[in-house]
């Protein structure tokens, strides 16, 4: 008779013990932020929308969900991002609404023509770029509902519909447009489940939950064409961003005897790679090395600045971002240099961070 293996242990094919939890989050939005929230947004006709800079899947999705739904409502709505959304999020319905400057539609001074602002999937204003940096007074001078899923979220709106329990903020939004009454169209149950399935990595990280999945469940009964997203966002990617990733991998580099790997990007093997170059799912990768317990790229951006991109499966990357000004979510987070720092100075201010935190 022979003795029957163990059957194999996930912990054992992904090379790492997947014990450690994350630290434990307050859960629920308190219902008087739901009912301000919901109040704010019946009481105004002209809604100013905003998402963060170097808008991923989550934070187009957001705009787009909600700037679909509102105007379905007779609302009038501005869509701002300060970074025109990039490949397949461009395609996603109403992409060209949405705009990077605020200047033709509004002059510092004067009465700004809109009577409400609603940022989503920004931990901070900050995190809007030049969108709040050219605007501040306007941001200061608005009523603003801040919609978000980040850990890090600094409570920022008169109403803070924030919950770090959500995978992604058109999860918060989906419950948002229920509680005010509202049904999303067939391009806003698309948006919305574009940024559920990108933050969620199409439902595998830790934070998808079973309100995850019934929020999934009503959006497809609205319309969301799942299949066609799926292809769109995560299968098919540009011949720019093929040829940077070959660039990138040639990159790869340990420390901390493999418990630490990353890639770097230049402008130049960006600017190589030509159209539809897009770094985005190269940390994930870098992450997703056996043995590798935070994966990284620091990426020379267009504007001077070394952006940085941390993901683990094991260890608080918010944590570390937070230690150079930046944040996120406990699995997956980001923080910038500014200049004169060169992607060198990051690695060296990074690498001694991340091996604290490996502990
Ligand atoms: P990314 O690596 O750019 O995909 O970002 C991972 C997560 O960290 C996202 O949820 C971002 O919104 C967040 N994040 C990235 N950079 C920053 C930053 N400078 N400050 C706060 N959050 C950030
Ligand atoms: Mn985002
Ligand atoms: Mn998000």
């Amino acid at each position: 008779m022979v003795a029957e293996a163990p059957a194999p242990r996930l912990s054992d094919q992904r090379g790492v013990a997947i014990t450690e939890e994350p630290a434990p989050v307050p859960a629920t939005i308190p219902e008087p932020d739901w009912d301000h929230a919901v109040e704010l947004i019946h009481g105004a006709n002209r809604v100013l929308l905003c998402s963060h800079r170097k808008p991923d899947g989550d934070a187009i999705g957001s705009l787009l969900g909600l700037g679909w739904t509102l105007e379905a409502a007779g609302k009038h709505v501005t869509l701002a991002c300060a970074d025109a959304p990039a490949n397949a999020l461009a395609t996603l319905p109403g992409a060209e609404r949405i705009v990077q400057d605020l200047s033709p539609l509004y002059t510092v001074g004067e009465a700004p023509p809109w009577d409400l602002a609603i940022v989503m999937d920004a931990s901070g204003l900050d995190r809007l770029g030049s969108i709040y940096e050219n605007n501040r007074d306007l941001f200061a001078a608005l009523p603003l509902i801040d919609v978000d899923h980040h850990i890090t979220n600094d409570r920022f709106g008169i109403a803070n519909v924030v919950d770090p329990t959500a995978a992604s903020a058109t999860e918060v939004l989906s419950l948002l447009i229920e509680r005010l009454g509202l049904t999303p169209n067939v391009p806003a149950a698309t948006c919305l489940m574009a940024g559920l399935m990108t933050d969620s990595l199409s439902f595998q990280t830790e934070s998808t939950t079973p309100r995850s999945m019934r929020v999934a469940a009503r959006l497809l009964e609205a319309g969301a064409p799942v299949a066609k997203l799926a292809f769109q966002l995560f299968r098919q990617r540009p011949r720019g961003s093929a040829l940077l990733w070959s660039k990138a991998l040639g990159t790869l580099q340990f420390a901390a005897g493999g418990r630490i790997g990353w890639l770097e990007v230049t402008r130049a093997a960006m600017d190589a790679a030509g159209p539809g170059a897009d770094s985005g799912g190269l940390s994930g990768f870098a992450g997703s090395i056996t043995g590798v317990d935070v994966g990284f790229v620091l990426e020379e951006g267009q504007d001077g600045n070394i952006y940085v991109s941390l993901r683990s499966a094991t260890v608080d990357v918010a944590r570390v971002a937070s230690e150079f000004g930046g944040g996120g979510h406990v699995r997956a987070a980001g923080c910038h240099f500014a200049p004169p720092a060169t992607i060198a100075d990051a690695r060296a201010q990074l690498l001694p961070a991340i091996e604290r935190a490996l502990g």
